[in-house]
């Protein structure tokens, strides 16, 4: 009996089957205000976005109705108002032919109106907006006394489905159920310990609130359930993950790990060493590790990682190293074979004081493929380095004892799974992130691993002076930023421009993260503005071509459409100083290491995120010569867009700007963007605002699962659990 249709009528569900993608009644009463409406709040008008489909309450302050000038039929215009005296307190709706709204929306009337905002000579307009007059808003038909001072739901709505309508089918569908039969996944004593209402009474308060105090309540306690499950569900994890056997490696003496420490050419930072003596220990265990290694841009993560896998290789296994592009794959593959030098041996069967690496990815020749592929399986190769072909199911290893994934903001849970499962007992796992996360986030996302911080740059670490450059306010420096460049190539440095696409076939890199809603609220005027096209990697290397202050450099590219050999022969050429500036899109952001470069243009930079800024300018200054990263844009100074680069310029504290960027931008794309694979959104936690909330919530699931790992006596907790991972699933029902 899950099924709308049966409980609402045919017609109400297929509108929230079309509208909304609702075809079950769990969603249905899952679906929330997005929030409430007072009787006296009116919507501030000035402040709707334009294009945007809204709901607003408002009063009517004057009706006009006149004939059509070219068709029959009458228009009939009705003025509403916030009631704010403002200039732009009014918004004029618009009706065609429609009687009913003449008739009943006299002045003084207060209403809910639902559409399209659009702008007409000047002012705003919705045009033949549904609307329904106060009283009958809450979708109850409690009496007129009893709805005075309700708090009116306002759920998110489309203007073909109102507020509204929804408002009554939840209402319909409420007195249909029996809630009461539901179980509740929350554990009766937490529930008495924070005072949260049982789910019955929350799921009535939530959608048909007598009092604001009661959506509060119902707020709070779908928040904490949700902060509940999703901590139980990460808690379990990590406990069953605990408990599967693996190969133990502990550290050998006389093995490859110290010939590589003797001839490291630098000492380890505190950190390195600290976090190196950690993983040695877990490495040594009959459990799997399960670490997250957060490091600042430059923190010498590699390097960590390069001994953990010594560890395992001289205990006889394999170690695979997992990197989010062929880009950063190959280099991670030249790099560590540079590092190690002569304790890497290259296909020498049977010499047994190195350690072969191999490179696999899905750009290589069938033949390189295959040798890679043999390596791995027989066990030749101790170190596979490789991108997501490295999941792919053709892929084997002879005894892989530890996976390390770097950047692992691409790679989602399911992405992990796929590697450890590539061998009998349970790989160690060590995954790798430049980018800081904020503690709650690190919590939601890699709840079900061990953390481990890597604060300190290595010493000699020239600072990196970052500069926003406005061409609005300097038109100047259009061409001055190519002299720089110049100055830059002729000291013997390199440098490199980043162009927010691709250009030419007019489709985009796709890899821009997804920014904030830009622009934001209040400025109504800004909304709907044409913003002219970002600049491409193919219009710049145009320019520069001709760019006299660039004459005789050399100039190479890169970007994602280039195929493997292209991208590591532009690759190549820069890191061996044959190119004297590489014009790229992001696909340089991530661990690309050439140390001789010092100066990094960003173009229309302003298209960036601030994780995605920092790390592409943690690209430059590496090599022991200052850094200059050049922020380029043309939006006007003040620009909501321009904080973020100003946020940039001001900080080299990742942490201090991921806590930054999470303020600025919409949830479900920082989870998106470290989440993939798995659901990707919170439905009511916000990872900064409800921190508190999600660490209760940890503490709570961690003694929960302590005491009860199978959460025997907590079906209805696991119920949610599966249901939660599993959205398409839907449990219910079967919850009841
Ligand atoms: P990230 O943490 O951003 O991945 P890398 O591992 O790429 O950083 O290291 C950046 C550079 O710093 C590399 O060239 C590496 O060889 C160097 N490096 C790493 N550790 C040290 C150290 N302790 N002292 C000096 N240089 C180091
Ligand atoms: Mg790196």
């Amino acid at each position: 009996m899950t099924d709308l249709a049966r409980l609402l009528g045919g017609a109400s569900a297929k509108k929230l089957k079309d509208h909304l993608g609702i075809t079950l009644a769990g969603e249905l009463l899952d679906y929330f205000p997005r929030r409430y409406a007072e009787r006296g709040e009116l919507t501030r008008i000035a402040e709707l976005p334009i294009d945007t489909d809204v709901t607003l309450l408002a009063r009517v302050v004057k009706v006009t109705s006149r004939a059509m000038a070219t068709r029959k039929g009458r228009i009939t215009e009705v003025i509403v108002s916030d009631g704010l005296d403002g200039a732009l307190d009014t918004i004029s709706l618009t009706f065609f032919n429609s009687f009913a709204a003449a008739r009943q929306l006299t002045p003084g009337t207060v209403a809910m109106f639902s559409g399209r905002v659009g702008a007409y000579r000047g002012r705003l307009q919705l045009t033949n907006p549904d609307y329904v007059l106060l009283d009958e808003a809450s979708g109850t038909d409690a009496s007129a006394e009893e709805l005075a001072d309700r708090p009116i739901p306002v759920y998110p709505a489309t203007a073909k489905l109102p507020s509204w309508k929804i408002a009554q089918s939840v209402a319909t569908l409420l007195g249909q159920l029996d809630l009461e039969a539901l179980t509740d996944p929350l554990p009766a004593s937490l529930r008495a310990q924070y005072r949260l209402p049982g789910i019955a009474e929350a799921y009535r308060m939530i959608h048909i609130p007598a009092t604001a105090q009661e959506w509060a309540a119902a707020r709070r306690r779908f928040q904490y359930e949700e902060a509940l499950v999703l901590q139980t569900a990460l808690a379990r994890r990590k406990a069953q993950h605990s408990l599967l056997p693996s190969r133990p490696s502990p550290a050998r003496r006389g093995g490859l790990l110290e010939a590589f420490d003797a001839r490291l050419p630098f000492t380890l930072t505190d950190g390195q060493r600290q976090v190196g003596e950690t993983l040695a220990a877990e490495l040594a265990a009959d459990h799997p590790m399960n670490r997250l290694l957060q490091g600042e841009v430059g923190s010498g993560k590699t390097v960590v990682a390069l001994r953990a896998m010594l560890q395992v290789v001289d205990d006889g296994g394999q170690a695979a190293l997992l990197a989010p592009t062929e880009v950063l794959a190959a280099q991670h593959f030249e790099s560590i074979r540079r590092t190690l030098g002569p304790l890497a041996r290259e296909g020498l069967l049977g010499a047994d004081d190195g350690v072969e690496v191999v490179l696999l990815t899905g750009g290589q020749s069938g033949g390189e493929r295959r040798r890679s592929l043999l390596a791995a399986a027989s066990g030749e190769a101790g170190i596979v380095v490789g991108t997501h072909a490295l999941l792919s199911e053709n892929v084997q290893f002879a005894d892989l004892g530890l996976v390390v994934v770097d950047e692992q903001h691409r790679f989602g849970v399911e992405q992990r799974d796929a590697l450890r499962a590539k061998s009998l007992a349970t790989p160690h796992l060590l995954v790798m992130t430049a980018t800081p996360i904020p503690r709650t986030v690190a919590m939601t996302v890699f709840g079900d691993l061990e953390t481990s911080l890597l604060r300190e740059l290595p010493a000699g670490r020239a600072p990196i002076a970052t500069h926003v450059v406005g061409l609005l306010e300097n038109p100047s420096w259009a061409r001055r930023i190519w002299e720089r460049a110049r100055e830059e190539i002729d000291a013997g440095r390199q440098v490199y421009v980043v162009c927010p696409t691709i250009g030419e076939s007019g489709e985009d890199e796709g890899d821009l993260e997804p920014l904030d809603e830009a622009p934001p609220g209040g400025s109504a005027s800004g909304a709907g503005q044409e913003r002219r096209p970002a600049a491409s990697v193919t219009a710049v290397l145009a320019q520069l071509t001709g760019e006299h202050a660039l004459d005789g450099t050399r100039l190479g590219v890169l970007h994602g459409r280039l195929d493997s050999a292209e991208k590591s022969a532009a690759m190549d050429a820069f890191a061996s100083g044959a190119t004297d500036l590489l014009v790229a899109t992001t696909v340089v952001e991530v661990g690309v290491d050439v140390p001789n470069a010092t100066l990094m243009v960003i173009l229309d930079a302003d298209r960036f995120g601030i994780a995605q800024l920092h790390q592409l300018r943690g690209r430059v200054g590496r090599g022991g010569h200052p850094g200059t990263c050049l922020l380029v844009t043309s939006l006007e100074p003040g620009h909501p867009s321009r904080a973020r680069l100003d946020a940039v310029a001001a900080s080299t504290d990742g942490f201090v700007l991921a806590q930054k960027d999470l303020e600025n931008r919409r949830e479900g794309d920082i989870l998106g963007a470290t989440q993939s694979g798995r659901r990707s959104t919170l439905r009511l936690l916000r990872v900064l605002r409800d921190a508190d909330v999600i660490e209760r919530a940890r503490g709570d699931a961690l003694a929960i699962v302590a005491e009860d790992p199978g959460l025997e006596s907590h079906p209805a907790l696991r119920d949610a659990i599966d249901a939660y991972l599993e959205p398409e699933k839907e449990v219910f029902l079967e919850r009841g």
